[in-house]
């Protein structure tokens, strides 16, 4: 049976509560063990797929499909596995299947309530799927003392019950302040944020004590004392200048050994901290930079385009260079600026995108990048604004539009059903915004001697889609005569997947998101490429 460690947080959020489960997966798996990594969402959504990212950050997908926290992208990146739609939950995904079951009387006219109800579900997905593991950790959204959180953490004080404390352990993760004014280190907030996991029953086994400076010895004693935990279960985390030195920090701080110890386990091998070694030392010390554009409509929020800033990373490791990422708001930007606002950039990217706001500006960008052969690497919605922007200015179709934002207009882009309507492939859209669009992995096959080939080295690919609208095949003659290929089709041949450019350095489209398969350890080949492109451009 596996054995479950559970992450909570508390004083303030946003302390790493996904970062710290990521490394501690890393440093288990590097001592021999298997993980599997989970996370609890206290939202009223069902899934994060309708929220904003402004709102909530970026939403990750993994392979079977689910749309779900960014944290499942930490996970996955550092643990180097694939998470599934068994490892996200929210309240309302939990709340909803719990009212479903109700309708259908499956309750056997009981009451039904929050205790055992939905603390049953709760732990039934925290337990599901969790056999082969030899650990499972699960970390729950939000801190200690929220209405929202209360039956999650009721949840996993029960779950600790039924399956025996030697089997399950409570990290908490909280915030030892400095305070500037009287040069002093607090660990008050730490100690009532205990106090509160306290007052719902869970006593924590180890405390992470996220710091601006380190915490001299008196202060770990005191929180010793107060919190009840052993003085080498309180675990510091200092702020470190890249999240890849985390995993580095926390075994220093042997969080590792302290969590065998606790399960009476031994280490089956020495850690492996070398590529994290090589990879701060890529990102902190290389002096050759690369300016990369980012444009999109959610560049103010830092975590919107979460995954895609970590597979630039990926690529400027992979080549040995340091990449600046310039976020650029595309409804800012106009005509007129472009020249300016692009003239110390190597490299320009179009990232995923919703909507008409915005269109403009990276249409006129695409151009830039296309007539003055600077890289160009369109996402989803990048690849069908360079298809219309192509259409528009090359083949002179000077109507080309999506029908996702232009009802009218000629519909290269356009939902599937829109152009399949009498054929046999129908594409189902229904009524509800949630879950309706292509989404998880799909295969897509590459052109023999395509330039998209020689980077896979494959013939056939698997990525993450997430989309309603396509590229209407019934263009793709036009296209590749005036030097635009469909160079990636679905295996049926239907769907355009991936548009090159013949006449340009480095021009690609992709109708499917590469950044969610990029790794630190394992970075993906089509972003090794676009930065060894944008290094040797300028
Ligand atoms: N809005 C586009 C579509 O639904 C692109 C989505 C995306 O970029 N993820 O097809």
């Amino acid at each position: 049976m596996a054995r479950f460690i559970f992450v909570t947080g508390g004083v303030v959020s946003s302390l790493g509560k996904g970062l710290s489960s990521a490394s501690l997966a890393y440093l288990l798996q590097s001592r021999g063990y298997k993980v599997r990594l989970r996370k609890l969402d206290p939202y009223l959504n069902v899934d994060p797929g309708t929220m904003s990212p402004f709102q909530h950050g970026e939403v990750f997908v993994t392979d079977d499909g689910a749309e779900t926290d960014l944290d499942l992208g930490h996970y996955e990146r550092f643990s180097g596995v694939s998470a599934k739609r068994s490892d996200n939950i929210t309240t309302g995904k939990i709340y909803s299947d719990v009212l479903k079951k109700e309708r259908k009387g499956k309750y056997l006219g009981k009451t039904v309530q929050v205790i055992p109800h939905i603390t049953d579900r709760i732990k039934e997905f925290i337990k599901n799927d969790s056999s082969k593991e030899d650990f499972v950790i699960c970390e729950i959204g939000g801190i200690v003392g929220d209405i929202e959180s209360l039956p999650f953490v009721e949840a996993i004080r029960q779950f600790a019950n039924d399956i025996g404390k030697k089997n399950t352990l409570f990290i908490h993760l909280t915030l030892v302040p400095y305070l500037k004014s009287s040069d002093e280190i607090k660990t008050k907030p730490t100690q009532h944020s205990v106090k509160e996991l306290r007052s719902i029953g869970i006593q924590p086994d180890i405390i992470i004590c996220r710091s601006e400076r380190p915490i001299p010895i008196e202060h770990r004693k005191k929180i010793s004392l107060f919190c009840n935990v052993d003085i080498k279960n309180v675990i510091e985390t200092v702020d470190v200048k890249t999240i890849y030195e985390a995993p580095i920090s926390f075994f220093k701080e042997k969080l590792d050994i302290q969590v065998l110890n606790y399960f009476k386990l031994k280490s089956k091998k020495p850690v492996n901290l070398t590529p994290w070694k090589k990879i701060t030392k890529v990102i902190l010390h290389t002096k050759k930079e690369v300016n990369i554009a980012i444009i999109g409509k959610y560049v103010e929020l830092k975590d919107a385009y979460k995954s895609l800033d970590e597979a630039l990373t990926h690529g400027g490791i992979e080549n040995n260079v340091k990449v600046n990422l310039v976020r650029i708001d595309s409804e800012k930007l106009k005509v007129s600026e472009i020249r300016i606002k692009l003239q110390n950039i190597s490299g320009i990217l179009i990232p995923g995108g919703f909507g008409k706001r915005g269109t403009d500006g990276k249409i006129e960008a695409i151009k830039y990048a296309r007539n003055k052969k600077i890289p160009f690497l369109g996402i989803c919605y990048g690849m069908q604004m360079a298809i219309i922007e192509f259409a528009r200015n090359k083949l002179n179709l000077k109507k080309a539009t999506s029908s996702e934002f232009d009802k009218k207009g000629l519909h290269i882009i356009g939902l599937i059903n829109e152009w399949t309507k009498d054929g046999k492939k129908i594409k189902g859209t229904d009524k509800y915004l949630g879950g309706t669009m292509r989404l998880g992995s799909y295969d897509a096959k590459l052109k023999e001697n395509s330039m998209i080939k020689k980077i896979y080295k494959k013939t056939i690919i698997k990525e993450r889609h997430r989309h309603r609208y396509e590229v209407n095949i019934a263009f793709k003659e036009k296209f590749e005569k005036n030097g635009m290929d469909f160079s990636g089709l679905s295996p049926d041949g239907e769907l355009p997947e991936i548009i090159e450019l013949r006449n340009h350095p480095w021009f690609f489209g992709v109708q499917f998101h590469p950044e969610f398969k990029s790794r630190p350890l394992a970075p993906h080949p089509l972003f090794s490429s676009f930065i060894k492109a944008t290094k040797n451009h300028k």
